[in-house]
């Protein structure tokens, strides 16, 4: 029996008032008449609790266009859970920072779209959300909370990095993460427009560890680099059913929040089974776990126990097979893909296709 999963990603809702371009959500976003009902989530809390999950991360979307979080965090910090909420932070008032206080919740990570209200409102598609985000940023820090705060570069922002670390910083983040954007879902859509030059990521590469060797021992900076100029893959999700479970808006449960668009799987639904019998004996959670089913580069090499051959979705959104080793390692035999998509990306135009909910 695989040991338990260390956290739970609750994706509460794919309704969210932004629409970032960048959004890791699906293109096929859940609409809110197929949403868990509070006490489905209760119930799954309380499973979470049961198997061992030590956090909970209320997420989307936007968790808080959700009216039930409060409960749901109160549920999960009963439970014994370590709550965070990853957040917009527009619709964090005085008033749902206090319920949430209330609720027990432990820590809010706020994401912001570049580090001035300009460019910040251009890139999530919401008028005045910035000016929210310094307000939501403020509650955080005076109500006690630890607080992340969370920027997503990309092509259009990459020259600010600093600016954004400043902002960080001046907000009295304890943790400040710099994400290069990920390219799933409406970020692998929107790819041409988004893919920083070699030259965009030397710079920031350059920024983020100046800033960590002056912030040292006060602030911590996680940086997020894109696949795309590496030579080794990440560890998504720590491995394929390892470390996280992911439950989708609609109650789909999800060895990582992407997984929707590999085809040829059928993932469990929280509505019909436990999440014990989905993380021990669901063939979704099985077929990538571990390194029996690894290709030939992954198995013979001493990393496959160290980024698990990488992530699942990239090799079928890139090579076009689930299966295959993430074309982003250099011993991938697909990986000049990343040299090819580097190319298309170079002088594309910057139009972006907005996230919605609905698409037109
Ligand atoms: S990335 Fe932007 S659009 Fe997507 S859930 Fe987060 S705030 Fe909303
Ligand atoms: S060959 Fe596979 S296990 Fe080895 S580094 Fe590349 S992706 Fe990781």
């Amino acid at each position: 029996m695989a040991p338990p999963p260390l956290g739970l990603i609750a994706e509460l809702t794919h309704r969210c008032p932004l629409q970032c371009a960048y959004c890791s959500n699906p293109l096929a976003l859940d609409m809110p008449d197929s949403e868990l009902s509070t006490e489905d989530w209760l119930r799954v809390l309380d499973e979470a609790a049961a198997i061992g999950i030590l956090q909970v991360h209320f997420s989307g979307g936007e968790p808080m266009a959700r009216r039930d979080l409060a409960a749901l965090v109160r549920h999960a910090a009963a439970r014994g859970l370590y709550t965070n909420i990853i957040t917009s932070g527009v619709l964090l008032s005085d008033a749902a920072m206090a319920e949430l206080l209330d609720a027990g919740i432990d820590h809010i990570q706020l994401s912001f779209q570049d580090a001035g209200a300009a460019d910040g409102d251009r890139f999530g598609g919401y008028r005045g959300g910035h000016a929210r985000k310094l307000e939501a940023a403020r509650r955080i820090r005076e109500a006690g909370l630890p607080l992340t705060t969370n920027f997503v570069i990309h092509r259009q922002n990459a020259e600010r990095v600093e600016a954004m670390i400043a902002l960080g910083e001046a907000l009295g983040s304890e943790r400040i993460e710099i994400a290069h954007t990920q390219y799933y879902g409406w970020g692998l859509l929107n790819r041409n427009a988004l893919l920083p030059s070699f030259a965009q990521l030397e710079q920031a590469n350059a920024v983020v560890a100046a800033a960590r060797e002056r912030l040292r021992g006060r602030i911590v900076i996680d940086y997020v680099v894109p696949d795309y100029y590496a030579a080794r893959p990440k560890a998504c999700m720590g491995g394929w059913g390892n470390r996280f479970i992911n439950i989708s808006p609609s109650g789909k449960a999800l060895p990582c929040h992407a997984a929707e668009t590999l085809p040829g799987f059928v993932f469990p639904s929280v509505r019909e089974q436990s999440l014990t019998a989905i993380w021990a004996g669901s063939d979704a959670f099985l077929r990538f776990r571990g390194t029996d089913w690894m290709p030939p580069a992954c198995a013979s090499c001493d990393r496959r126990e160290i980024d698990w051959g990488g992530c699942r979705c990239q090799a079928l959104a890139l090579a076009g097979d689930a299966a295959a080793t993430d074309p982003a390692c250099a011993r991938a035999p697909d990986h000049h893909l990343m040299a090819l998509a580097i190319g298309e990306a170079e002088g594309a135009p910057l139009d972006l296709v907005p996230r919605r909910l609905k698409q037109s």
